[in-house]
C-alpha cells in the first residue's frame, strides 16, 4: 500500500469514526431520565439467571440493596446462593418449596405460589429494596398459580426508583407490554444436548 493510500484510508476511518461519535453522542444526550426499570428476561437459550444475578452483582457493588426471591428452586447447590448468601446488603428468599409437579394439586400449588408472592410484595413496597430479582416468575404465571392483574398491579405501585428483573421462559406478552426492557434469549445450542452433564461455575 502506498503512503498516500494508507493516509486516505486513515482520514476516512476518521470520518466514519467521528459520524458515529455524533450519533452516539445524540443518543446519550437524549437518554436522560431516570427511573427504576422492569426487566424481563426470557426465552429458550441458557443466560436468563445468570444476566439477573449479574445485575445483583453490580447493585451490589455500587452499595445497592437487593432482595431475591426465586420461584422455582431447582437445586440448593448454585454458586450464586452460596456467594450471594455470603454478602451483607442481600435478601435471599425461596419460594418455590412445595410446588407438587406429581400431585398436580392446582389449589395447593396456588396457596405456595400466593404466600410467595406476599412476600415479593414486601419488598415491592420497600424503598430501602433498591433491585429486586424475581427468579422464574413467569412460571406461576403461566400455570395460573398466581393472578396477572395482581402482579402487574403489584409491580407498577412499586418504588420510583426501584429496578425489578424477572426471570424465566414463556413470559406472558402482558407482561413484555408492561417491561422497559424485554431480552429473549435464543437457544442456539445447548451442552446439555450433547451429553454434558450441569458445569459448577458455568450452569450452578
Ligand atoms: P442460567 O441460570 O444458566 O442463566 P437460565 O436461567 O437461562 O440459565 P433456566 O431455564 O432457568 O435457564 O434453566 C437453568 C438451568 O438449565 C441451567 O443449568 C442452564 O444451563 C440450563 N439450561 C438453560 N437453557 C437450557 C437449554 N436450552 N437446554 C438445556 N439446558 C438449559
Ligand atoms: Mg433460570
Amino acid at each position: 500500500m502506498t503512503d498516500s493510500n494508507a493516509a486516505d484510508r486513515a482520514a476516512r476511518y476518521r470520518q466514519r469514526m467521528q459520524q458515529k461519535k455524533q450519533i452516539v453522542d445524540a443518543s446519550i444526550a437524549r437518554a436522560d431520565q431516570e427511573k427504576g426499570l422492569l426487566l424481563v428476561l426470557t426465552g429458550n437459550g441458557k443466560g436468563k439467571s445468570s444476566s439477573a444475578f449479574g445485575m445483583a452483582a453490580r447493585a451490589l457493588g455500587h452499595g445497592m440493596r437487593v432482595g431475591v426471591a426465586q420461584f422455582i428452586k431447582g437445586r440448593s447447590d448454585t454458586g450464586e446462593e452460596a456467594f450471594f448468601r455470603r454478602q451483607t446488603q442481600i435478601t435471599w428468599h425461596v419460594l418455590g418449596e412445595g410446588f407438587t409437579w406429581d400431585t398436580q394439586n392446582l389449589e395447593r400449588d396456588s396457596a405456595t405460589a400466593r404466600k410467595g408472592w406476599s412476600v415479593v410484595q414486601e419488598m415491592l413496597r420497600d424503598t430501602g429494596y433498591n433491585l429486586v430479582v424475581i427468579d422464574e416468575l413467569t412460571y406461576p404465571l403461566k400455570f395460573g398459580w398466581l393472578d396477572m392483574d395482581q402482579v402487574l398491579n403489584d409491580l407498577q405501585n412499586r418504588p420510583h426508583m426501584q429496578h425489578v428483573v424477572i426471570t424465566g421462559r414463556g413470559a406472558p406478552d402482558i407482561l413484555c407490554d408492561a417491561a422497559d426492557t424485554v431480552t429473549e434469549m435464543r437457544d442456539v445450542k445447548h451442552a446439555f444436548r450433547s451429553g454434558i452433564t450441569a458445569q459448577k461455575g458455568i450452569d450452578l
